[in-house]
């Protein structure tokens, strides 16, 4: 298979939104894909791309973050999600302008419709990347002398192809950099919470290219007959400045509710380690790590948390981690910028007693 790189230019990002409001991670995907178009040349453009009806609204929000261009898609039948509907107006849009790299939060739509449009459009996508890059001179070099992609000519070993997508494997033990150097576009889906958005700027404006999808009721296979709202309280662990999470080192269920009384003490959210997850002691939606959420909140409290690598991969960018841990060789103190050596049910209500002697 040969592929014409110098077709596909720009970066788009799939601006999620639900209910007429945009995901974090779109704006997240902005700011990152802003940085990264200009990584590779002053004339790639960062676009967002809005899918929904009755949603042209937001295109002002994307320009505000950092989006140069807004592809809008619009129509009835894609005003709720659906797996088939998205995908063949995206894939469609792919095929007309020919994006080179194209992002997903990875949501749970992101990583439904992500590896769907991959598919329609035979080419690759690298799921749950934490970290994306390009290199200039090669960047151009593929993309000027290479028009005509031949394959024989190319090695696949070479780390400058193109976009390297990293992200965890094995377990989280290694962090694998994958490239797409044999197809266009190079898609990835990006956790949310790891990129960073871009300072607002008001009023910003940007070009708007109004896409009309062809789509009718045959395309899609699925009826939405209603949408429930998860009964479960929302822990919205991505959005929060502070995180009080408890590990197995609580003991047992009932600790999470001093756990709840501190963050609430120090307006946080609850998070967990995954043995406190699998123990039952509390919902998987609290989970951070690898196979939980992302975090980076500017304070991070780690109770009882041993900090196993998978748990890590989710928390060590936050700003400030603080870990209280009655072992002083636990692997939390490595990353930790604050660390207390001590039994958490004595440390934590010492810290709530002191929260309340300042505030009084
Ligand atoms: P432990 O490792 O048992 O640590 C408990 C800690 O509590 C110890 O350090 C102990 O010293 C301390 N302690 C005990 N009593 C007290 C006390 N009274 N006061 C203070 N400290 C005390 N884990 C995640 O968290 N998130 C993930 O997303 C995740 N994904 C995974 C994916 C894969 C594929 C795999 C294989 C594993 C994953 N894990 C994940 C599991 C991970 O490897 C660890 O098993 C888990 O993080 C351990 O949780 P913990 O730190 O709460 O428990």
């Amino acid at each position: 298979m040969s592929t014409n790189f110098a077709d596909y230019k720009n970066i788009w990002v799939y601006a999620e939104q639900r209910d007429g409001k945009l995901m974090n991670v779109a704006l997240e995907l902005i700011g990152e894909g802003h940085k990264l178009s200009r990584d590779i040349s002053a004339d790639t453009k960062v676009c967002a791309l809005i899918v929904g009806d009755g949603i042209g609204h937001l295109a002002q929000e994307c320009f505000e973050y950092g989006a140069d261009q807004v592809y809008l898609i619009e129509d009835p039948l894609l005003k709720n999600f659906t797996t088939d509907g998205y995908t063949k107006v995206i894939s469609d849009a792919i095929n007309e302008y020919k994006p080179e790299i194209v992002m997903y939060g990875a949501t749970h739509i992101g990583r439904d419709l992500a590896p769907r449009v991959a598919a329609r459009m035979d080419t690759g996508l690298t799921a749950d990347c934490t970290h994306l890059d390009v290199k200039v001179a090669n960047y151009i070099k593929f993309a000027n002398e290479n028009t005509t992609l031949n394959t024989s000519s190319l090695d696949p070993d070479d780390p400058d192809t193109g976009l390297k997508m990293t992200r965890p494997a094995f377990g989280g033990n290694l962090m694998a950099t994958i490239i797409c150097p044999r197809t266009r576009p190079q898609m990835s889906t990006v956790r949310p919470g790891v990129m960073q958005k871009m300072e607002r700027m008001e009023g910003a404006t940007g070009e708007i290219i109004n896409v009309k999808p062809a789509i009718s009721e045959g395309d899609i296979r699925t009826k939405i007959v209603d949408i429930v709202k998860s009964a479960k309280e929302l822990v919205s662990l991505t959005d929060a400045d502070i995180i009080c999470s408890g590990g197995r080192g609580l003991g047992d269920p009932s600790g999470f509710e001093l756990i709840k009384e501190f963050a609430d003490k120090v307006g946080g959210v609850v998070g967990s380690s995954r043995a406190a997850v699998d123990a039952g002691w509390i919902d998987h939606s609290h989970q951070v790590g690898q196979t939980g959420t992302t975090v980076k909140p500017k304070i991070y409290f780690a109770c009882g948390i041993s900090g196993a690598i998978q748990h890590l991969a989710g928390m060590q960018t936050s700003d400030i981690i603080v870990a209280i841990n009655k072992d002083p060789d636990a692997p939390i103190f490595e990353v930790a910028d604050y660390g207390i050596v001590g039994d958490l049910y004595k440390v934590i209500p010492e810290i709530i007693a002191e929260w309340d002697n300042a505030e009084a």
